[in-house]
């Protein structure tokens, strides 16, 4: 089954807004074998409208439109849809009376304006909204169905999940796909590609791996029909085969970011971790503290940009910042070993590097960044290039050269840090 997309708002188009609900729809419909040919935004504007939905009316048989159904006067797409499908307007009783209740329990008084937004097209079936004040709309049209939305993302994934996939279920008996996710790090495509293709050869029909690259990491997503033979070994089997055949290039097994990743290790193994960052400016301990539960492992960082918080605070030695300059392995080195003793954790962690766009040299050019990963627990492989064992601690180091501005260096610099928790997985 093809489908298309319409998002509607001005904002989309002026780049104020970051068109989220097409890309979540793209990956949601997909799970349901429903395959989005074309999206395309548009401005708050009837004839813009219409004129992309007769566009995608005559190319797929479900249109599904985000955007535009609120009380304010820019919101024109309930009236450009009763006027496409020639109808007029019925109140449904059950989104009034969901109004009502709803501007009771947040203490508001439900105007005439707010009231307005139970009056829907007689053509169409509501989408009960109970996340908001819009319902959505289902019309079935001679060349498909089109499916109306609000544009608030929270409410397009209710609707969807709630409203709409049942009814596309019921309507078209959908194939259902499975999938399995998994997270390489720092390997570029074009290698893992080549490392998979024995795999690659071996998967029979029905199963596709899809490679989905994104800052220095990839997630690999296989997916399978649901429709499977009597001699089809499943997806488990297949996953496994995936993982085995990518070894030590897997970071992550699921739908998971890097920092994901090491925030479960870290929880599974009840570790404490700290860091001491420069370059990235505490965007890597940022990306652990997104995960519940950190405060279980997380115990303190801190932001060592000056040379002198670096001596004061992480006890980096003034020789060594002369003799080799911040950023260096060797101060990297000592910046870790001093988050280390300065939070009593397991794990501490430091960057230093140049993020640019300016600081750059000709030996340490912009995009250079020093990792360091210090522990005391012993990993699990330890013949590993850059990891080394002094004084009873354990020391994992990487210098880099990262491109990109310099929210994407801090990415890059973040994921490849987390890259080195890797041995003691
Ligand atoms: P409401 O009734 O709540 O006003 P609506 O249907 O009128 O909803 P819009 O006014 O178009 O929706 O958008 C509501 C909010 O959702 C805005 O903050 C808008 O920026 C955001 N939004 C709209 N379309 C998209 C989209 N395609 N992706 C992500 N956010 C969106």
């Amino acid at each position: 089954m093809n489908a298309e997309i319409i998002t509607i708002g001005d904002e989309l188009l002026l780049g104020q807004t970051i068109d989220t609900n097409s890309a979540w729809l793209g990956q949601n419909l997909a799970k349901w074998g429903i395959h989005v040919q074309r999206k395309t935004a548009v401005s708050d504007k009837a004839d813009a409208i219409v004129e992309a939905l007769e566009t995608s009316l005559n190319a797929a048989s479900l249109v599904i439109i985000t955007g535009g159904l609120g009380p304010t006067r820019d919101d024109i797409t309930k009236h450009t849809l009763a006027q496409f499908f020639n109808c007029g307007y019925r109140t449904d009783a059950s989104v009034m009376a969901h109004l009502e209740k709803l501007f009771a329990k947040r203490g508001r008084t439900l105007l005439e304006v707010n009231k307005l937004q139970a009056e829907l097209p007689e053509a169409c079936e509501t989408l009960h909204n109970a996340v908001g004040t819009a319902p959505g709309m289902w019309f079935q049209h001679n060349k498909g169905i089109v499916v109306s939305l609000p544009g608030v993302p929270n409410e397009v994934y209710y609707l969807m999940e709630h409203e709409v996939l049942p009814r596309l279920q019921k309507a078209f008996s959908l194939q259902t796909y499975e999938h399995r996710t998994l997270l390489c790090l720092e390997t570029p495509e074009s290698i893992l590609s080549k490392h998979l293709s024995h795999f690659e050869d071996e998967l029979p029909e029905g199963y596709s791996l899809a490679y989905l690259p994104q800052f220095n990491s990839i997630r690999l997503r296989l997916s399978q029909k649901q429709q499977n033979q009597a001699e089809d070994k499943g997806i488990e089997f297949w996953f496994e085969r995936l993982q085995h055949a990518l070894g030590i290039l897997c970071f992550g097994v699921g739908d998971i970011s890097a920092a994901e990743r090491v925030a479960q290790f870290l929880l599974d193994g009840s570790w404490e971790v700290s860091g001491a960052e420069s370059c990235t400016g505490g965007f890597a301990i940022n990306q652990l503290l997104q995960v519940p539960g950190m405060s279980a492992c997380v115990q303190g960082s801190m932001v060592a940009y000056g040379n002198p918080v670096k001596r004061r605070e992480l006890g980096v030695l003034e020789n060594t910042l002369k003799e080799h300059g911040a950023v260096s392995l060797e101060s990297g080195k000592e910046m870790a070993l001093g988050a280390l003793k300065k939070f009593g954790s397991d794990f501490a962690f430091s960057t230093t590097g140049i993020a640019g766009p300016g600081g750059g040299t000709d030996e340490k050019p912009v995009g250079t960044v020093c990792l360091t990963l210090v522990s005391t627990q012993e990993p699990k492989w330890t013949a590993v290039e850059g990891l080394s064992h002094e004084n009873g601690l354990w020391i994992y180091q990487k210098k880099k050269q990262i491109p990109g501005n310099r929210q994407q260096f801090m990415q890059r610099a973040s994921n490849s840090l987390f890259a080195l928790f890797q041995p003691w997985f």
